[in-house]
């Protein structure tokens, strides 16, 4: 990680030094860069460094005396709040009222935040089904996609939540809400003369480019997600968009040429051109993989161990996923297929000298501050904000991929195949794992956001269909 790069190299050798209390119960398996203010800083005082300053007091004596949590184990990690997280989502899902009650645009989020956290909590959310499909089908217009409520505009956005609710619940009932004919139509009339999308029919196109492709490259048939849709054909790619325009100068990715590198469109750039063709072929392609690794990597802050969004920013649970995410992504597009998927035993546990980040630092930063440690449950930003669906889903989405360790162990032939990427995924496990069995949370595939089984259901289902 590239804050770990900040340090001197002395830096290991020194004895943790912390102040007051922070330093009792602290194990000596944590390393000094995660338990110690930065040696390194700039002298220029901004408003910028002060707020970063405060965040590390803020966060410090959490991540040191496990301050709120009753429990810690022997590496001070305190355990997961399976069951307030459940309920907390579950409030926060309520009883999926029509449609026709509520008309704010943000639900089918909700939907999908709620139903994607509770999996990853190890929920079975099937029994959500036939409500979710009772709200979401007056949302779906005659003209194609799903609006945020009855009587809206379709949105790219909106559909792309609906279609992921829709498979997390999974079902045909459920794969039969969405009108794949109109949806297609719809898809295509969102087309830009540049290779990008609009997100919505005369909307914007700006801000969601990268968003809206990988939103609409999830819902195109290639693979899960668009079979979710099983929309055929491709008419229209985006490849002849300037994707390398959407890098920037630090190595980052923005929403469109000229602004500001940030973490989310990352992992929508990586995931969408994991969609197009095999990560190892389509990533090098259309991005400076060197510098989007460096970029990537001073995300992770020490001692906080968390990722923040943007150079200069702060740490932010919610970018555990945002970021976290473009690991295995970023992997697969390093290493390539490592052979023929033939189960676990090809699979070995990967070390953790091999990661591109700082598991333990995300994990730790995950359950020492990203926990709301009242009654009410769920995951936040920071210790001093409140815990809501959005955070809730992205934290526990990043636990996953600091957990666990995906592999793209066969690809399709080229990028004309729809198909033949192979994802495997295995526990991240090594010798002195800081966090308790317990704790670990379900898996979530790395391009699509829901589990593995979830996707391959809906495949299936449609795969068997012909035409729309
Ligand atoms: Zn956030």
């Amino acid at each position: 990680m590239a804050a770990a790069t900040q340090q001197p190299p002395t830096h290991t050798m020194d004895p943790p030094s912390v102040h007051g209390t922070h330093s009792e119960g602290v194990s000596p398996s944590v390393p000094g860069l995660f338990t110690t203010n930065p040696p390194i800083r700039d002298a220029l005082e901004t408003e910028s460094s002060q707020l970063q300053d405060e965040t590390i007091e803020e966060c410090l004596p959490f991540l040191l005396t496990g301050e709120g949590h009753d429990y810690r184990n022997a590496h001070g990690i305190p355990h997961l709040y399976r069951d307030r997280h459940v309920q907390f989502l579950r409030k926060q899902l309520g009883n999926l009222p029509s449609m026709f009650k509520s008309a704010d645009p943000s639900r089918p989020w909700i939907f999908y935040w709620c139903l994607a956290g509770l999996s990853l909590l190890g929920e079975d959310v099937g029994s959500y089904r036939s409500r979710l499909i009772e709200t979401v089908q007056p949302m779906q217009n005659e003209t194609g996609g799903f609006a945020g409520g009855f009587g809206q505009t379709s949105h790219l956005a909106t559909t792309y939540a609906t279609v992921l609710s829709l498979a997390l619940v999974g079902g045909d009932d459920a794969y039969e809400v969405v009108d794949r004919r109109s949806m297609w139509k719809w898809l295509c009339s969102l087309k830009q003369p540049d290779g990008g999308f609009q997100m919505a029919v005369g909307g914007e196109e700006d801000r969601g480019l990268l968003r809206s492709c990988h939103h609409l490259a999830a819902q195109h048939p290639p693979r899960p997600i668009t079979r979710l849709a099983c929309i055929r054909g491709r008419p229209h790619w985006p490849f002849q968009w300037p994707w390398g325009m959407g890098q920037t100068y630090e190595g980052g990715v923005s929403a469109k040429p000229g602004v500001e590198a940030h973490g989310a469109y990352a992992f929508c750039a990586l995931g969408c051109l994991s969609i197009l063709d095999s990560p190892h072929r389509t990533v090098p392609r259309y991005l400076d993989v060197p510098r989007l690794l460096s970029w990537l990597s001073a995300r992770q802050y020490a001692p906080e161990g968390g990722f923040s969004g943007r150079t200069n920013k702060l740490v932010d649970g919610c970018y555990s996923h945002w970021v976290g995410g473009c690991w295995p992504l970023l992997e697969a597009s390093l290493n390539g297929p490592e052979g023929p998927a033939t189960g676990p035993a090809d699979h070995p546990p990967m070390q953790v000298d091999d990661s591109l980040f700082s598991r333990n630092g995300l994990i730790r930063y995950i359950l020492c501050c990203g926990q709301d440690l009242s009654k009410r449950g769920g995951m936040r930003d920071k210790p001093s904000k409140y815990s809501d669906a959005y955070h809730t889903c992205y934290v526990l989405s990043g636990l996953s991929a600091a957990q666990h360790d995906w592999r793209l162990v066969s690809a399709r032939a080229d990028e004309t195949m729809m198909d033949g990427d192979v994802w495997t995924v295995s526990l991240f496990v090594k010798d002195g794992q800081i966090f308790d069995e317990e704790d670990r949370v379900g898996t979530t595939h790395p391009v699509y956001a829901i589990p593995q089984h979830k996707a391959e259901d809906c495949q299936k289902y449609f795969a068997s269909k012909q035409g729309f």
